[in-house]
């Protein structure tokens, strides 16, 4: 399995809406166990689980917590009601992340594989950041002539009121990013909101019949996900309410780039139960592989139930 090497397209249909992933990257984030998910014990990760695999961690050294997360970078493309949706937009090219070197100054063909599953720019009627974080609204913007400007100059980029406030530098928040999201602000959002293409939402917006988004708050306050229903089948598509299968059975573990970590935990349990009733397909933002799983609910948590067929070549 080359996990690696994540360039095919890849789709599946829930009644009239079609699903296509296209990987911006899917590799190393270089943190351990223990720097991603400062509150988990130690003894979980030893426990067998799907979390102990190369899809999400790659081997390095001789203990679990020694090896390294192994996250997609990764846009979910929507075709719904005779438009195209596109699900978070990634690291991005040419930012200038002085923090991240992993994020800073990429010349990456995201462009070029969103054209492999047969989308321009100009066909894009909708960009949906789950949340505002560098690595979700890197492709908002491009590099053009010095400037950065939209990449999607049709769309309607839906940000929520709460976490435009929550980055806006005016407002002076500390952030939990710190230094790491350094220059989003002024690449990757002031520029669409100068274009005038932002709709600001909060609680609950319904982007077509089938599409609607809701507030999943904690990972940053104005997080949110998007709700799928169509021809009797419903998915969420949960952005940052996780980033490792060891969740779904301790979902107290958030990772360290949680705002609020008591609300995430509190979202994240909501939103399994919801998910483990009504045996509803979760689709996380950052998942390689297999990509999307079921819940069931067990003794005070929660336990994978079962994959998308999503595998990759
Ligand atoms: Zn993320």
């Amino acid at each position: 399995m080359a996990i690696t090497d994540q360039t095919d397209v890849q789709e599946m249909t829930f009644g009239d809406v079609r699903v296509s992933r296209v990987i911006e990257s899917a590799g190393n984030l270089y943190m351990t166990p223990s720097q991603f998910f400062p509150n988990s014990e130690p003894q979980m990760w030893e426990r067998p689980g799907a979390w102990n695999e190369p899809e999400f961690l790659i081997p390095a050294g001789d203990s679990v917590h020694e090896h390294t997360h192994r996250v997609a970078m990764q846009t979910w493309v929507l075709r719904s009601a005779g438009k195209v949706i596109l699900i978070d937009t990634g690291v991005g090219n040419d930012k200038e992340r002085p923090y991240v070197p992993l994020w800073s100054h990429l010349d990456g063909d995201f462009l070029d594989r969103l054209a492999a599953a047969g989308v321009k720019p100009e066909d894009v009627d909708v960009v949906v950041n789950t949340h505002i974080h560098p690595d979700h609204t890197g492709w908002n913007t491009v590099l053009r002539d010095r400037v950065w400007t939209s990449t999607f100059p049709n769309a309607t980029y839906y940000m929520t009121t709460e976490d435009l406030e929550f980055w806006n530098p005016v407002n002076g928040h500390s952030t939990v990013l710190g230094p790491a999201a350094q220059n989003m602000w002024e690449d990757s959002i002031a520029p669409i909101l100068a274009s005038g293409q932002v709709k600001e939402w909060s609680g609950t917006e319904r982007i077509d019949e089938n599409l609607v988004l809701e507030a999943a708050p904690g990972h940053t306050p104005g997080s949110s996900l998007l709700r799928l229903t169509s021809g009797g089948q419903e998915v969420l598509f949960v952005g940052d309410i996780l980033h490792t299968p060891l969740q779904v059975g301790e979902p107290a573990v958030n990772s360290c780039f949680c705002q609020d970590p008591e609300v995430a935990v509190e979202t994240r349990r909501r939103v399994f139960s919801e998910a483990a009733a009504k045996g509803i397909l979760m689709f996380p933002a950052h998942f390689t592989g297999r990509g999307a799983f079921t819940v069931r609910a067990e003794g005070d948590g929660f336990v994978l139930a079962g994959w998308a067929p999503l595998v990759s070549a």
